[in-house]
């Protein structure tokens, strides 16, 4: 790449803080509430003009769809962030309106529903915007929005603060303790943190999410009552969740293709998760694109406006081959395509396959997580009450003493990546990094340092389940 050379520049100090979390989505969110709830002054910045990360840019409020009667939960703030948004009538209980007692009995079976109750309801993505701010301003952290990182100010081994950029211009923000939840792991990268990322044709798909109103749902139902979807139509299972329910949609879009109205090569399918009374399906995730990288402004700028076509082509197809859908508009489409996979970071520990197939036992552990595997074609749910802990040691960085890595670019193999960029194991690393940064700077150690049986407390606390 060529280059210019810029003139060296004096950089305001925007502000200082004890802890400093860069980005906002599931894993940032609940790294800042632990830190926080330790007693440490903690700032929080985001980019965009909101938090909730994918759950508000891209619209995917299936945080806990993985929730089976039998599943064991990770407890801490991702069940907080449910129990809120129920509050503040912020979720869709998405078998709600399911009168059939067929089909009822059908989901007790697979364990989607216990006493006429769904296991688990959807985040209302718009208004989880919402929720965040309240989860935010009720933990007395410092939000900024509208605010990128952009750079690191090091010190030996050590990060000093971050360069942001803003609307107010370049600014710096020092901090004793950074947790780097960008998802793409950009203050990692900065701060030369050794990390892997696949070629981009082999990285998983990006996304680009949509919604539709103008949707007679009673008649989509029963469509979807006598044609339903299952999770072996889309990857492969271990066997015991092969016919299990799944709301996936994929005949419109291949008799479309057939008709030559969207051309065959295209990744096109759907997952129809939220809908509402008021005949909207709030997201609609089908919309796939490959060969992008999420770290390359080139291929997002390519990936959003293709995947906006592509939308245009689902609606069209939906409309003309989904009984229910003829009057159906388009709603929202993502404020930003959906990541899945970019850089993860080379840790004190790389999780495994093994560790999440065979429910890795961890010393370190700083939470649970349900065997819940989803990507590369893998599609394993935890039906049975089989978990892995989570060690300390995947949110360890290698090189830098004083920063935290969480969400979904921790350290780890191909196929743990399918487990840990789950929602519910991003909450996990993110409150695990929160109470250890915020231990960390209170006993002037190093994060790699920090005395974890004092960690595992505080978490428990919390309501972390460590065990
Ligand atoms: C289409 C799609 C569907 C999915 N479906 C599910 C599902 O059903 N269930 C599930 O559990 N998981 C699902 N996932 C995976 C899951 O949503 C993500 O892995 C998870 O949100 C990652 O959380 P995170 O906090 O690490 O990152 P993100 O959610 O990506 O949040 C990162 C945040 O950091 C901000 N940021 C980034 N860089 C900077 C910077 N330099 N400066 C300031 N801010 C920055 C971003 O704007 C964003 O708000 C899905 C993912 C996609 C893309």
């Amino acid at each position: 790449m060529n280059i210019i050379e810029e003139p060296s520049r004096k950089t305001p100090i925007m502000a200082e803080t004890d802890v400093l979390i860069v980005g906002g989505g599931p894993a940032g969110l609940s790294a800042s509430i632990a830190a926080a709830r330790e007693g440490v002054n903690t700032m929080l910045i985001e980019r965009y003009g909101c938090f909730g990360g994918v759950i508000t840019q891209a619209m995917i409020g299936t945080i806990a769809w993985y929730r089976y009667a039998k599943t064991v939960d990770a407890g801490g703030i991702g069940l907080e962030f449910e129990k809120l948004a129920k509050d503040m009538n912020g979720s869709i209980n998405v078998f709600g309106n399911i009168k059939n007692k067929e089909m009822i009995k059908t989901l007790e079976k697979e364990g989607l529903m216990a006493n006429g109750e769904p296991t688990y309801e959807i985040l209302d993505t718009e208004m989880f915007k919402c929720i965040a701010d309240k989860l935010v301003q009720d933990a007395n952290i410092t939000p900024i929005l509208h605010c990128s990182a952009v750079d690191v100010i090091m010190e030996d081994q050590t990060i000093i603060g971050v360069i942001t950029e803003s609307k107010s211009g370049r600014q710096a923000i020092l901090a004793k303790r950074v947790i780097d939840a960008t998802g793409d792991a950009d203050i990692a990268y900065h701060s030369g943190v050794p990390f892997r990322k696949s070629p981009k044709n082999e990285l998983m798909e990006v996304t680009v999410n949509y919604g539709c109103s103008g949707i007679n749902i009673g008649k989509f139902l029963m469509y979807v009552y006598l044609n339903p979807g299952s999770i072996g139509d889309w990857g492969d299972t271990s066997g015991k969740e092969e016919s299990s329910f799944s709301t996936y949609l994929v005949e419109p879009f291949n008799k479309a293709k057939k008709a030559g109205e969207i051309p065959k090569d295209v990744d096109i399918e759907s997952f129809w998760t939220n809908y509402t009374d008021a005949g909207e399906i709030t997201s609609f995730n089908g919309i796939h694109m490959t060969d992008i990288d999420p770290t390359d402004v080139w291929d997002l700028t390519k990936a959003e406006i293709e995947g906006r076509k592509r939308v245009m082509w689902a609606i069209e197809a939906l409309k003309k081959y989904t009984p229910g859908f003829k009057k159906a508009r388009l709603r929202t489409i993502g404020a930003s395509v959906g990541t899945r996979e970019s850089r993860k970071i080379m840790g004190e520990y790389e999780i495994t396959e093994h560790d999440v197939r065979n429910e890795g036992h961890f010393e370190d552990s700083i939470g649970i997580c349900p065997e819940f595997i989803d990507g590369y074609g893998i599609a394993i749910m935890p039906t049975t009450g089989r978990y892995f802990q989570v060690p300390y040691g995947i949110i360890v960085p290698q090189k830098v003493e004083n920063l935290l890595v969480v969400g979904r670019c921790v350290a780890g193999d191909k196929i743990s990546h399918a487990a840990t960029r789950q929602m519910c194991c991003c909450t996990v690393t993110g409150q695990g990094a929160g109470v250890a940064a915020a231990i960390s700077y209170k006993d002037n150690v190093s994060c790699r340092q920090v005395n974890l049986s004092k960690v595992q407390t505080s978490l428990k606390k919390q309501g972390v389940r460590i065990e």
